[in-house]
């Protein structure tokens, strides 16, 4: 298969798996807060297998885990002189993980910064672009296939982001994070994308924030929006009308996010009926964002019809004790039986 995203995307679905940073928060390598990927330096096993357990499940990308990996996070928790170390090696243990798989690609990772201010848009654009220069220039230089810039809220950011990339000479997915109804700087999140895609991004769409119920009304606006290829990556997580992003959801009287979203997860069936209902919108880019494990990303796989190498241990009940034919579970109370008896 071809390692150039921009074919693939033109060709078939891509399957792009997220979700580093609540996975690792759970497993216990990554602070809730500040959400730094400190992992990366300090773990790098835990990171490598994480990366092993996506493209064992049929993800097509590693992304390189550097969301949030930006010098004005790296300060937050004193680690400044770790930025470059970080960001590099996050890509080569992208890198490494993708080798052991069949033309697996590798994203560099930039994100929202917090920086953008459009009352100061001058300055705060100039600090976004470098924040945005360095990151991409290290990813480049370690060899990433593409860049995925992921969560951005503003109109006027995500083009900041694209015209690095594309400095760069690097293809460019570019995601918005749709927390509010309209971006952060007043543009429909459509006219966003449509703006993007004038200025020449590879694909244009959504990821984070929103679950599959309230990300899907927008991927259908989308694909009628844009010729180019578009990306979903919502959360696994039940969001609805009344609490859109996952930010909004409430559980027991108070705010879920993000500690409580356990509550909300979506089964296995619902992101697979999510990868069917958006591969038939025509979306080319399909991925599962924060909350999502290695099960989530497997389901999607084979709702696209793929069959993956974890797809050995998918669900037989077939050959459960209680749940299975009548034969099966008619042998087992027969062998049940038989050791009761000796
Ligand atoms: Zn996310």
């Amino acid at each position: 298969m071809n390692k150039d995203i921009i074919e693939r995307l033109k060709t078939g679905t891509v399957l792009g798996a997220e979700g580093y940073l609540f996975e690792l928060e759970r497993r216990g390598y990554v602070k809730a807060g500040a959400y730094v990927p400190e992992v990366v330096l300090d773990y790098p096993d835990a990171l490598k297998e994480l990366h092993r357990e996506f493209l064992r499940s049929g993800s097509d990308v590693l992304v390189a885990f550097t969301y949030y990996a930006h010098r004005d996070k790296l300060k937050l928790i004193d680690r400044e002189k770790d930025l470059e170390k970080l960001n590099r090696q996050a890509v080569r243990i992208a890198k490494e993980i993708a080798a052991e798989g069949e033309d697996v690609l590798v994203a560099g990772n930039i994100c929202n910064t917090w920086l953008y201010d459009p009352d100061d848009k001058e300055r705060s654009s100039a600090l976004v672009r470098q924040t945005y220069d360095e990151q991409v220039r290290w990813a480049t230089e370690e060899g990433a296939d593409f860049i995925l810039a992921e969560t951005i809220e503003y109109v006027g950011e995500a083009l900041i982001a694209l015209e690095v990339i594309k400095s760069y000479g690097l293809p460019a997915i570019i995601n918005f994070g749709a927390t509010y109804a309209i971006s952060k700087d007043g543009y429909d999140w459509i006219d966003g994308c449509r703006q993007l895609e004038a200025a020449g991004a590879d694909a244009v769409g959504f990821n984070c924030i929103r679950g599959p119920e309230t990300l899907l009304p927008l991927l259908a606006r989308l694909r009628k929006a844009v010729t180019c290829p578009i990306a979903a990556v919502p959360v696994p997580y039940c969001t609805t009308p009344d609490a859109p992003a996952f930010q909004n959801l409430q559980y027991k009287g108070k705010n879920a996010f993000p500690l409580e979203l356990e509550a909300f997860t979506c089964t296995r069936f619902e992101v697979a009926d999510f990868a069917r209902k958006a591969q038939k919108l025509g979306v080319n880019y399909i991925g599962l964002c924060c909350g999502a494990s290695p099960y989530h990303i497997r389901a999607v796989a084979e709702a696209l019809g793929r069959t993956v190498p974890a797809s050995k241990y998918s669900p037989d009940l077939s050959q459960h004790a209680l749940l299975g034919s009548d034969t099966v579970v008619k042998g087992h109370e027969k062998k049940f039986a038989a050791v009761i008896k000796n």
